[in-house]
């Protein structure tokens, strides 16, 4: 039974990460397309392809410094609304890992909670305003109850997942209210949101990923 994650063990999520999002991009895109310009799937893939390209050319000595490299990255190559805010998420989760060799789940609790209230600072979302918060609080919650029942990390990052997925279909009830799918209105009700979907699909990937170490 795993009890922590290594740095190698991160660099297999990013890139397991990346290949996900890479063949989900046309599916994000389609998503985004309801209420936004269309473009989040590629988007997305970009900055995750570039993150593996800079991790590749130039291994990250640490857990921090990895996390730090893809969020920076992602910032610097997606651009417009999105690339601050998913950039941050990687980038924050670096800052809130400094110092550590391996991460426990309580750990992963930390990253995860000062990488949402990052976002949360940042893109001014409410939790109900359809957008990647919808799939982000109740998957960081359900860790939360996994910290407090000490369960086994492969276990608790499905529960999490699953969380997310929950999360993205009751993002259809909502109406957006930031970014550009706010001009979209009650047009996007009974559809889920594109960036609560791609967090899940990340979310999911790294919990079949340690599922599989
Ligand atoms: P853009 O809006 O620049 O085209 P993307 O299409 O890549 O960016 O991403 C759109 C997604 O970003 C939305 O589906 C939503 O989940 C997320 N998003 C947009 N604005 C915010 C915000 N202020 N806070 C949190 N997430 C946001
Ligand atoms: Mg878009």
């Amino acid at each position: 039974m795993k009890e922590t994650l290594t740095l190698n063990d991160f660099s297999i999520v990013i890139r397991n990460i990346n290949t996900t999002i890479q063949e989900n991009a046309v599916f994000l895109c389609q998503l985004d397309s309801v209420v936004g310009d269309g473009d989040h799937g590629t988007t997305l893939a970009r900055g995750l392809g570039k993150s593996v390209d800079a991790i590749t050319t130039t291994p990250p000595a640490t857990i921090s410094e990895l996390l730090q490299t893809v969020g920076k990255t992602m910032i610097s190559s997606m651009g417009g609304a999105s690339g601050p805010i998913f950039g941050s998420l990687f980038k924050e989760m670096g800052r809130a890992s400094k110092g550590l060799e391996t991460v426990t789940l309580a750990d992963l609790y930390t990253m995860f909670s000062r990488a949402a209230d990052k976002v949360q600072k940042l893109g001014k979302a409410e939790p109900g305003d359809k957008t990647l918060l919808g799939s982000l609080l109740p998957a960081i919650d359900s860790l939360a109850e996994s910290v407090e029942q000490s369960a086994d990390i492969a276990k608790s990052l499905q529960k999490m997942a699953q969380a997310a997925q929950a999360g993205v279909e009751a993002t259809k009830e909502m109406t957006a209210k930031k970014g550009r799918a706010r001009y979209a209105g009650e047009r996007g009700l009974g559809h889920q949101d594109a960036g609560a979907t791609s967090i899940y699909l990340m979310l999911q990937s790294f919990a079949d990923t340690v599922a599989g170490l």
